[in-house]
């Protein structure tokens, strides 16, 4: 069968059930064509960016085709919450995966025979089994929607053996049905592996813009991390974020700390039991945790909607690890902070890690190029967004996006010549043969036996920075490290050496600057009163249904209903992210509350529809 375009009508059809399943008023920006692209019958590539919007260009060619959409998706703990979210809309889904039971699956496929459900979620480890091939060969299969399909290449970042199932499973069944990848890496190895490997024939391969215009990046160098991680936490306590870290170690310990403060932070790491991962996951998704502190492993196919920040406390690997994990923030099209705090430690963290888990030469190869641009980024001066939209070959990038930390006039700066000076001078008296504790400690002037042994007590730079804390003159250093005036040597106990660029200081024809951030940045969330009660009052809502709060409304709806406070049911579903279903079933509760409000503000007040829910509510 050749494929061919949908009829226009079809279009016509999917932007009335994007009004009314998911209460978006239009498409953005990629959508429409992969929609078509799949309505006509034809095999399809969606590379779109982490948050752009990926998963209802399948959901709605699902509800317009004859017969079934399988969703392949690569993680089972999320599986519920996938499904649940389109419970919530009123879309017919359900998923199989291992933790039913023999009943409840045989339960779910009559219902899928009876033709009562539109998309079924499975995870690929199914397709291993012989058994799971052969029952569901046996549905009426019309898309097969691959997500996460960079899982099936060697050489995308989350590589999955059991994604190379998904081929020859589609090429066996016996009527083959359209199929759709979706990705947000863009590679050209990894194209190519998807096309290949997961049997695509001439696929139309759709490429959306990368640009997230809501996400405001910063790159901070030789910052003092846990401070800045404290303040900038405390300032936000009200908004969820993540804190991506490199290590379980670091994880761990940043995760204490923020604990010791009473931030109601949650961890995820793979040194963690999966109940463990599981539990962690799910108080950060039902927003009982604010903070998130996890290595990369947290993430993938979270579609957490109201995350206002993530902060790297560590440079990941490679621009699309960053930009992935930056991505999570900010899904709802609200403004969000990317926050990458640079320090020069990170570059042999990460060196490590691709040395310890790629052992081919040429892939060890390519990895350390990619980590060198991430090093580059973290040193640029021009727009941060624009660096990141290069990358990913966006032609027509702005020069200044007027929001990132390097376009935003946020910073002072601070003369430290004189202080760079004294710790180069310093380097150099201790021959360049020891790290940066030492040479803070023998600056600072401390009296410890290892200084008497090798003698530091008599270099001429011996206490010159008395007045200043010692974890003070660490931060110089790690900042004239970052800035390229020193740099640490490999190996286990790192050392400084000074570069070039420090002679020229030490003689005096060179002046150092730091840039200071002038204050701790805050998460772009207004918290208006109206918008705390409705955010209350989803709280106490999805506490009963046990759903996370953001499956009810997103925090941009939330804002919007606060700001254009409708009066009635025809007014409620004219905002963005109220489809019918959702106007039916909370449309009276959140109606009552905003006409509360107003009449609290007119000197009285009125009971809310659902007294219990009133009680329930803490003001
Ligand atoms: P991805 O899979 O590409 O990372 P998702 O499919 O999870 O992204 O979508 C990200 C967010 O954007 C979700 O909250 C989704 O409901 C929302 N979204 C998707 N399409 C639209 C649209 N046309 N208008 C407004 N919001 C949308």
């Amino acid at each position: 069968m050749n494929p061919q375009p949908p009829p226009e009508n079809d279009l016509t059809q999917a932007l009335a059930l994007l009004h009314r399943y998911f209460g978006y008023a239009a498409f953005r920006p990629g959508q429409e064509k992969i929609i078509s692209s799949l309505l006509g019958g034809r095999d399809t590539m969606a590379i779109m960016p982490t948050g752009a919007g990926k998963s209802v260009t399948y959901q709605i060619p699902a509800l317009l085709l004859d017969g079934l959409t399988l969703v392949i998706s690569p993680l089972i703990s999320l599986m519920k919450d996938q499904v649940d979210a389109l419970e919530q809309m009123g879309l017919p889904a359900v998923f199989l995966n291992s933790s039913l039971t023999p009943r409840q699956v045989r339960e779910r496929l009559e219902r899928i025979r009876q033709g009562a459900v539109k998309l079924l979620y499975l995870a690929p480890e199914r397709l291993e089994l012989e058994h799971g091939r052969e029952m569901i060969s046996s549905l009426a299969i019309s898309l097969v929607a691959v997500d996460e399909a960079h899982c099936v290449s060697q050489w995308g970042h989350d590589f999955r053996p059991s994604y190379r199932q998904i081929g020859p499973f589609i090429e066996a069944l016996p009527n083959r049905p359209c199929i759709g990848a979706f990705t947000a890496t863009a590679t050209e190895e990894v194209k190519r592996d998807i096309i290949q490997l997961l049997g695509l024939r001439e696929p139309q391969v759709l490429v959306t813009g990368f640009d997230r215009p809501n996400l405001n990046y910063s790159v901070l160098r030789g910052e003092n991390k846990r401070q800045f991680v404290l303040s900038y936490v405390q300032a936000n306590r009200e908004e969820a974020g993540i804190i991506y870290a490199a290590t379980r170690k670091e994880v761990d310990k940043l995760t204490e700390l923020l604990a010791g403060r009473g931030v109601a932070v949650t961890r995820y790491h793979a040194g963690m039991t999966d109940l463990e991962r599981q539990t962690s996951q799910e108080e950060y998704l039902y927003d009982r945790k604010t903070v998130m502190v996890a290595t990369n492993a947290f993430g993938m196919g979270i579609d957490k909607s109201n995350v206002r920040y993530v902060i790297h406390y560590n440079m990941p690997k490679s621009m699309e690890s960053y930009y992935q994990e930056a991505g999570r923030s900010g899904r709802d099209g609200e403004q969000a902070e990317c926050i990458l705090l640079f320090a020069a430690g990170d570059v042999q963290t990460q060196r490590r890690l691709i040395e310890l888990s790629v052992q081919q030469p040429a892939r060890q190869f390519k990895e350390f190029e990619k980590l060198q641009i991430m090093v580059d980024y973290c040193h640029t001066g021009r727009c941060l967004r624009q660096e990141i939209l290069q990358y990913f070959e966006e032609a027509d990038a702005p020069e200044h996006c007027d929001h990132c930390g390097n376009c935003r006039n946020q910073w002072d700066t601070l003369d430290i010549t004189v202080e760079a000076q004294k710790i180069f001078s310093c380097v150099y008296r201790m021959q360049q043969r020891f790290g940066a504790a030492l040479t803070a400690e023998v600056l600072k002037g401390s009296e410890t036996k290892k200084i008497r042994e090798l003698g530091f007590h008599r270099l001429s730079t011996y206490g010159i920075m008395r007045e200043t804390p010692l974890q003070g003159i660490k931060d110089r250093i790690n900042y004239l490290v970052a800035e390229d005036y020193m740099h640490l040597t490999g190996g286990q106990y790192p050392v400084l050496k000074l570069a070039p660029k420090a002679t020229l200081v030490l003689k005096g024809r060179e002046q150092v600057w730091q840039k200071i951030l002038r204050q701790p940045l805050k998460a772009t969330g207004d918290s208006e009163r109206l918008f705390d009660r409705l955010r209350k009052l989803r709280l106490v809502l999805a506490q009963r249904e046990n759903v996370p709060p953001y499956l009810i409304f997103s925090d941009k709806t939330l804002r919007e209903m606060a700001v254009q406070r409708p009066a009635n049911r025809q007014e409620f579903i004219r905002l963005n992210g109220v489809g019918e279903f959702k106007l039916e079933k909370y449309g009276e509760c959140f109606l009552a509350e905003i006409g509360w409000q107003g009449e609290e503000e007119a000197g009285s007040s009125a009971p809310l529809a659902d007294s219990t829910l009133k009680r329930e509510i803490e003001y």
